[in-house]
C-alpha cells in the first residue's frame, strides 16, 4: 500500500524512464518535492530508454529538435558536476551516409539549418568518407553529414542520477506499481488509482512512452503514439576496431553501428515492423540485419553476437513528441512519442516540464509545435531524421 505520507501530492509523474526521472529531478531542483515518481516495472529505465542506442546527435530536420538537442547535450555535458554521476558521455561523433539521390535535398536542408543554429555539422563528398571510415565499406554512399559534437552515453546512467537526485531532495519514488486509472472532477484530473492505492493530486505527468495511449484511454482522450519493435545486437570484443570509430548510420538503410565496450552495437530498423507490444527477438529480421551490418562493417564477419534484445519506438504521425497539458482534461501533461530519438532530449524535456508545471510554460525551449492540439488541426510538420 503506499503510505500515508504519499496519499496526496502536488504532481504525479508516471513512468520511469529518461523523460520521467528528468521531471522529477527538474521538479525538485526547481522547488516542488512533494512529488511521486511511478513505474509499473521493477526497475527504472527498464523500457525503452534501458533499451535504447544511447545516439546523441545535433542531426535533425526540425528547428525545435536541434534546439533541444544544443541544450539537451549542454546538460549531458554537465550531468557528472550536477549529479554526481557519471553517463559514459563520449563525443565519438555522428556520421549520417547517404546513398538515395533523394534524401540529399532534404539532408543539405537539415544541415544549412543546423549551421543556421550554430550546430557546426560538416557535408562531405565521398571522397571525404574513406579517409574518416575506413572500415566501412561506402561502396554507393553519394554523401554524408559529421558532428564531432555527437555522440554517445548511457541511458542506464542518466535515468540513475537523475533518481537519486529527485530521492535526496525528497522525492517518492516507487517501481512495482502500476498506474490503473484516474478520477477527474468536472474537467481537471483529482486522483490517481494504482495497483497499491490511490493518490489525490491536481498535476499528473504521463511519461509513459509508447504505453501512454493506454494512459489516454484511461482519461479519454485519444493519444495517437504508436508502438513499434526494434531491435539492437552488441557482437563479442572486435579487435582492429579504428580507435575513435563514429556513430555510423546509413539514412536510407535504417542501419547502425557505434563501439559498445570492447564490440559493436548495431540496429536496423525493420520497415515493415508490425504496430504492437512486441518484445521479443524477430530472428529472421536478425538475420537480415546481421548480413547487412557485415557487409557494411566487414569486420563483424569476425565476431559473434554477445546480446541482442528488442525494445519499442514510441512514434507519432509526424516523429516529434507530443508534450503539453492536453486540452481535455485540465493537469494532464503528456512527454512522449519521442519516436525513436527521446533518450537524447530526457534532459531538456523534463526541464522544460517542470517550467511548465512551475512558471506556466516551457521556457528554455520553445515547443509549442508539439502540443497536442496539431493533431486536431492537422497542422503536421514531420521530422525526417529518424531512424
Ligand atoms: C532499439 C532502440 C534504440 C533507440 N536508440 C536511441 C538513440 O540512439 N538515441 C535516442 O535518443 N533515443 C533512442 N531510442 C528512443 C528512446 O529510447 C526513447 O525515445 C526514450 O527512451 C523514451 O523515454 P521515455 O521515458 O518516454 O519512455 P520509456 O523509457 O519507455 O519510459 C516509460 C516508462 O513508463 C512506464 N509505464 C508505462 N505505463 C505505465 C503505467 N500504467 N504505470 C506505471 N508506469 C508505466 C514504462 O514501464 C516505462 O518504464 C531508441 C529506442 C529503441 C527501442
Amino acid at each position: 500500500m503506499i503510505d500515508s505520507g504519499t496519499k496526496t501530492a502536488a504532481a504525479v509523474v508516471v513512468g520511469g524512464g529518461v523523460m520521467g526521472a528528468s521531471t522529477a529531478f527538474h521538479l525538485a531542483k526547481m522547488g516542488m518535492t512533494d512529488v511521486v515518481l511511478l513505474e509499473k516495472e521493477a526497475n527504472l529505465g527498464a523500457m525503452s530508454t534501458g533499451q535504447c542506442a544511447g545516439g546523441i546527435r545535433h542531426q535533425f530536420s526540425s528547428a525545435t529538435n536541434i534546439k533541444l538537442s544544443i541544450e539537451s547535450i549542454k546538460m549531458l555535458e554537465a550531468f557528472p558536476e550536477e549529479t554526481g554521476q557519471d553517463i559514459g558521455l563520449r563525443f565519438t561523433g555522428y556520421l549520417f551516409l547517404m546513398t538515395d539521390p533523394a534524401d540529399i535535398p532534404s539532408q543539405r536542408d537539415a544541415v544549412a539549418l543546423q549551421h543556421e543554429l550554430g550546430v557546426d555539422t560538416e557535408w562531405l563528398a565521398p571522397e571525404d568518407l574513406a579517409g574518416l571510415i575506413p572500415q566501412v565499406n561506402i561502396e554507393g554512399v553519394i554523401a554524408g553529414s559529421f558532428n564531432e559534437h555527437d555522440g554517445i552515453c548511457d541511458p542506464n546512467s542518466v535515468v540513475q542520477g537523475y533518481a537519486k537526485g529527485a530521492r535526496a531532495a525528497g522525492v517518492t519514488i516507487l517501481s512495482d506499481v502500476e498506474v490503473t486509472g484516474f478520477e477527474t472532477t468536472g474537467d481537471k484530473v483529482a486522483v490517481v488509482h494504482t495497483s497499491v492505492g490511490d493518490i489525490s493530486t491536481e498535476v499528473v505527468v504521463l511519461a509513459t512512452g509508447a504505453w501512454t495511449p493506454d494512459l489516454g484511454r484511461m482519461l479519454g482522450v485519444d493519444i495517437p503514439i504508436e508502438p513499434v519493435r526494434r531491435q539492437i545486437v552488441v557482437t563479442t570484443p572486435t579487435p582492429g576496431l579504428q580507435s575513435g570509430f563514429p556513430f555510423v548510420l546509413f539514412l536510407k538503410e535504417a542501419l547502425y553501428f557505434h563501439p559498445e565496450g570492447p564490440g559493436v552495437l548495431s540496429g536496423k530498423s525493420n520497415p515493415n515492423e508490425r504496430r504492437g507490444y512486441l518484445l521479443d527477438v524477430d530472428p529472421e529480421w536478425e538475420m537480415v540485419h546481421l548480413a547487412e551490418a557485415m557487409e557494411r562493417l566487414p569486420l563483424l564477419e569476425e565476431v559473434g553476437v554477445l546480446s541482442h534484445w528488442a525494445g519499442l519506438y514510441e512514434i507519432t504521425p509526424d516523429a516529434h513528441p507530443i508534450f503539453g497539458e492536453v486540452p481535455q482534461v485540465k493537469g494532464v501533461h503528456v512527454m512522449a512519442g519521442f519516436s525513436g530519438h527521446g533518450f537524447m532530449h530526457g534532459p531538456i524535456c523534463g526541464l522544460l516540464m517542470a517550467e511548465e508545471i512551475l512558471k506556466g510554460a516551457p521556457e528554455t525551449v520553445d515547443v509549442g509545435e508539439f502540443a497536442y492540439e496539431r493533431f486536431l488541426r492537422g497542422d503536421l510538420n514531420p521530422e525526417l531524421n529518424v531512424v
